[in-house]
């Protein structure tokens, strides 16, 4: 081999690579280009980010949860690489209701990201053309001011209060929806977090690393949890939709009954004796509403219970993105049904997980007359210039009983707090709907719930609390409803 060969055969090689090389780049700057500029781990994106004014986040009254300030201190070293005048025009996230709304509002930090509102409506509040590139060298020092929508929620900072303060420090939700429109008027949960430190690293590690109490799970929203005996008013409703069951129909309650493929125990051991379905959803008995579920069939509960939009992912944040942050909810289906399932489930304590967040839209669907709405929480985004950019509004609905089928299922949650009923006394006279649940589940004592629908006979307002490991629903979820309620009929 001389050189006179290899020399060529060289050159071919040193071609082919240089070709590869081009159409590396090539890819990299034209086709993923802008892909790569706004790549949230491209620290350059988050500089451009924290250059913009970031829009505020508001409630229905304009109390400010979220709002964009100067950052005076910039984390020095990590901006190190930065021009000074650039450095002096970054801005950090201020959210003044500290952690009363951690969960709703979320955070926006350049070193942990995203969450909630921050995240899902992040194309409004630091739109993508605020984001463009520096078009020179001068831009790039003295970057032109540019400034977010605002974002106004459809919920109540004071009801958030309310809400917050009447749950104190038990690990749970509390979620009120308007029963009209299926506007979220407060979405409460303990435990929370400040926003503010997210941004220290010390106070991020201890977050994420809390595996006891998950402080940064939206339990309001993402927290799947047995819905115990509030889902018997879903029974009842469908029943009495389908003709299989009126609320004086008389069920047989011996404390327990073998019924199609397995043992239903009632909580009243001795049994209920005769008791209507009127009583049964009063006193909450197990026996009654298993068997209000077996003479109504599967196809038929199946149907109604879908109907709810239960193994959906609510769209809470629209128009923002971020369903997945939203999970469904469980519910066995088909085949899943036969054997014992379909009696448990009847009276809550089947296969069945729901977040709080379901459960009020349950509560909206029966106070407005068997139709539902999709629960939202963006009520409207509005331009730097004032201008009304998107107006959030109700869907269009689904009608999952009759209004009828509705209105007496509500007229039987009224007994509820009637004497005998299982919240006697709770409502202080105030004219309510609800039920009680306790969820029994394998961690520890059961979830304590309670879904509250007023006022009874002109419904406005759909409250769902879940307390956990907390017993009865009257004894601890039970007060937090009808308080959040009070304070949410009275606004
Ligand atoms: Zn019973």
């Amino acid at each position: 081999m001389n050189l006179h060969e290899t020399a060529p055969r060289l050159l071919r090689l040193f071609i082919a690579g240089f070709a590869l090389v081009l159409v590396q780049v090539g890819y990299w700057t034209l086709y993923r280009g802008a892909e790569m500029a706004n790549h949230q781990r491209n620290p350059r994106y988050w500089t451009r980010v924290r250059s913009v004014e970031r829009g505020r986040i508001l409630d229905s009254h304009g109390q400010t949860l979220a709002e964009s300030v100067l950052d005076t201190e910039p984390a020095k070293k990590a901006d190190d690489d930065l021009p000074s005048a650039l450095r002096r025009h970054l801005f950090r996230r201020r959210y003044p209701q500290g952690d009363l709304l951690s969960h709703v509002v979320g955070y926006s930090d350049w070193r942990q990201g995203q969450s909630g509102v921050e995240s899902a409506l992040s194309s409004y509040l630091t739109p993508p053309q605020a984001l463009a590139m520096p078009r020179s060298f001068w831009e790039l020092l003295s970057p032109p001011p540019r400034r977010g929508d605002d974002v106004v929620l459809t919920l109540d900072a004071s009801l958030q209060k309310t809400a917050a303060l009447a749950l104190g420090n038990r690990a749970g939700a509390v979620v009120a929806v308007d029963v009209q429109t299926g506007a979220v008027l407060c979405m409460a949960d303990y435990p929370r977090f400040d926003p503010s430190s997210v941004s220290d690293g010390k106070a991020w590690a201890k977050l994420i690393g809390n595996k006891e109490d998950y402080p940064l799970l939206p339990r309001a929203y993402a927290g799947l949890y047995p819905p115990g005996s509030t889902f018997k008013v879903l029974t009842a409703a469908a029943a009495l939709q389908a003709g299989t069951a009126t609320p004086q129909s008389t069920y047989q309650c011996d404390g327990t009954d073998k019924l199609g493929h397995s043992t239903v125990k009632c909580d009243k051991r001795s049994g209920h004796g005769q008791i209507t379905l009127e009583r049964g959803i009063a006193q909450s008995c197990n026996i009654a509403l298993a068997r209000v579920a077996l003479d109504l069939g599967a196809s038929a509960w199946e149907q109604t219970v879908l109907a709810t939009g239960i193994t959906q992912r609510p769209a809470l944040f629209r128009p923002g993105t971020g369903t997945a942050l939203v999970p469904p909810g469980k519910v066995p289906t088909g085949a899943a049904l036969d054997g014992p399932q379909l009696a448990a489930c009847g009276y809550g304590q089947g296969a069945l997980a729901v977040t709080p967040l379901y459960l009020a839209g349950m509560g909206q669907m029966l106070g407005n007359g068997g139709l539902r709405h999709e629960p939202y929480l963006v009520d409207r985004i509005t331009g730097s210039d004032g201008s009304v950019l998107y107006k959030g509004a109700p869907d269009a609905g689904n009608l999952v009983v009759s209004a009828s089928a509705a209105r007496a299922t509500l007229a039987m949650m009224a007994k509820v707090f009637e004497s005998g009923g299982t919240a006697a006394g709770l409502s202080r006279g105030m004219d309510l709907a609800g039920k009680t649940g306790s969820a029994q589940n394998p961690h520890g004592q059961a979830h304590s719930w309670f879904l509250a629908v007023g006022p009874a006979r002109n419904p406005r307002v759909a409250v769902a609390v879940v307390v956990e490991n907390a017993g009865w629903g009257r004894v601890a979820a039970g007060p937090v409803a009808v308080q959040v309620m009070r304070a949410a009929l009275g606004r």
